[in-house]
């Protein structure tokens, strides 16, 4: 494998995105989902400054067992005029338990004088102590260089300086920062090559897409000797985005032959993106490249038949390679793959059953394109598998006859609702009622309460998280309502889809799978 980092910034610089809020269990979501690609960092946060980010490396060390990323927290130098040791920022950044920290400094003269509002003399001794005093705690430190290719522009020499007083004190990685994202590659490209040459530094790169150019620039400065390459899923971040990491690593990898992440698990891409954009509820970019919906897709007509002849002639890779498929032709390789995989991963073996794998991928197929996605809602997944596998009837845990929810107000009060759930469970016909702020909620207390005689082991289960995305009307339908619910027995969690023309039913049906996957995955028999 080649040694150059992949760094990945989606749960940091990708979170400043305009309207994506994370919560800590989302950024852990998201983090596992890292985990699988292969990056071998993942920057989580800023603890101390923020305490979410705080929290989340708290739970990270408990809740994580990551197999292949090094979790880094990010942070600034010390205040000016201070002493590293006492700084109670740097101070968190110990106590995060992160074995690397990536530390935000100015190289930029005009930025230490004008916002930092330090002389420059001081601001390298910022650097040159945190660094220091993170190293003789045992820490691995980069050191992000901010507004680097402009400070450049305005004043060479202090640039230098300071990527110098990094790399003296012991800082593994300078990563050239292209905050503002105004960078072309030629320029991208002569800097990283001049710096290389005036220092001894380990060089990375940081891009944003202000330009349009992110993807490009973090190219450029890798051919230019940059060993270390940050970006983020989906090229999530505030204003234009960051330099895509995926579009990134595929062009590394299958362009330029550099071996970065296992083949295997740059076939996860295509499932790990999207995954992560049920996370931040943010609707994919169907033309993203490499793992875009639309990356394969051919218009029908004059390509169609020459593609069936030699698809190697209309595309640029085989999108196997990236877990993508093309569209428009019976290409069902990628997709029985990958039901096998998850059979296997489950305890059956699949490998000989080429027919079962066929239904099941025809019907998730057909499922998709009623609005269902199975990237997030494992759970769901599972049970479709399960019921293919193993018959209909052996997760049939209850009867539902029929549901119904209202929701009132009086006056200046808030709305609550009640709902009433009548099922047959355990050989009984029960009818329970519950109460709660939302539809959802009193539904899910309604069905639980109706369920618990028969099965005292959901009492614990819990509705932790609830997500709605309408999907545009297509193909001549009406717009759907998809609905993803997480549940939790306390230790771990699942998740769950429903999809019908009304939200409350597609709510009721994502409750159903998750308490039905409760059951089967307690081990519950059918009563
Ligand atoms: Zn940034």
């Amino acid at each position: 494998m080649s040694d150059l980092h992949v760094y990945d910034t989606t749960l940091r610089d990708g979170a400043q995105q305009e309207g994506l809020n994370l919560s800590v269990s989302d950024k852990l979501a998201i983090a596992g989902h890292l985990d699988e690609l292969g990056v071998g960092y993942i920057e989580g946060g800023w603890p101390g400054a923020n305490p979410k980010d705080t929290e989340f490396f708290q739970r990270a060390a408990q809740e994580l067992s990551l197999r292949n990323a090094t979790l880094a927290a990010f942070g600034a130098t010390r205040r000016a005029g201070g002493n590293a040791a006492d700084d109670p920022l740097v101070r968190a950044l110990v106590d995060s338990g992160a074995s690397v920290v990536t530390l935000v400094a100015k190289s930029h003269a005009g930025h230490v004088e004008r916002a930092l509002r330090t002389t420059l003399a001081e601001n390298l001794e910022m650097i040159r102590d945190t660094v220091s005093f993170l190293r003789s705690e045992g820490r691995r430190v980069f050191l992000d260089a901010e507004h680097f290719f402009d400070g450049y522009a305005v004043n060479r020499a202090y640039a230098l300086e300071a990527v110098r007083a990094a790399v003296e004190s012991g800082a593994e990685v300078v990563a050239l920062c292209d905050t503002n994202g105004g960078m072309l590659p030629s320029r991208v490209s002569d800097v990283v090559a001049d710096v290389l040459d005036a220092t001894s530094a380990r060089l990375g790169i940081h891009c944003h897409n202000d330009t349009g150019c992110a993807v490009a620039n973090s190219m450029a400065a890798v051919d230019a000797g940059a060993t270390h390459v940050q970006g983020t899923i989906n090229g999530y971040g505030e204003r234009t985005g960051n330099a895509d990491l995926l579009t990134v690593v595929s062009n590394l990898q299958l362009k330029q032959g550099l071996d970065l992440l296992e083949p295997a698990r740059l076939r996860e891409a295509t499932h790990i993106a999207h995954a992560i954009a049920e996370v931040t509820n943010v609707p994919p970019y169907s033309r993203q490249p490499y793992v875009g919906a639309s990356a394969f897709a051919h218009k029908a007509g004059l390509h169609a038949s020459a593609i069936k002849v030699d698809p190697d002639l209309y595309q640029h890779i085989d999108p196997m390679l990236v877990g993508n498929d093309m569209r428009m032709l019976v290409s069902d390789m990628a997709g029985r793959a990958s039901i096998e995989l998850k059979g296997k991963e489950l305890g059956f073996d699949l490998s000989g059953e080429a027919e079962l794998l066929s239904r099941i991928l025809s019907k998730v197929k057909d499922l998709e394109l009623r609005g269902y996605t199975f990237d997030a809602a494992d759970a769901s997944f599972e049970l479709l598998l399960r019921r293919e596998v193993e018959g209909d009837g052996v997760h049939d845990y209850f009867d539902v006859e029929s549901w119904r929810v209202i929701t009132d107000a009086r006056g200046e009060e808030n709305a609550l609702s009640e709902a009433t759930v009548k099922v047959v469970a355990g050989g009984n016909r029960v009818v329970a009622t519950g109460e709660g702020n939302g539809p959802v909620n009193a539904l899910d207390h309604a069905l639980r309460q109706a369920l618990v005689p028969a099965y005292p082991e959901l009492d614990k289960l819990e509705l932790i998280d609830f997500r709605v995305r309408i999907l545009d009307a297509a193909h001549g339908t009406d717009a759907v309502t998809r609905v993803l619910i997480e549940t939790s027995d306390g230790q771990t969690s699942w998740e769950t889809i429903g999809v019908a023309g009304n939200i409350v039913e597609a709510s009721w049906q994502a409750l159903v799978e998750g308490v039905t996957y409760g059951l089967v995955r307690a081990g519950v028999p059918v009563r």
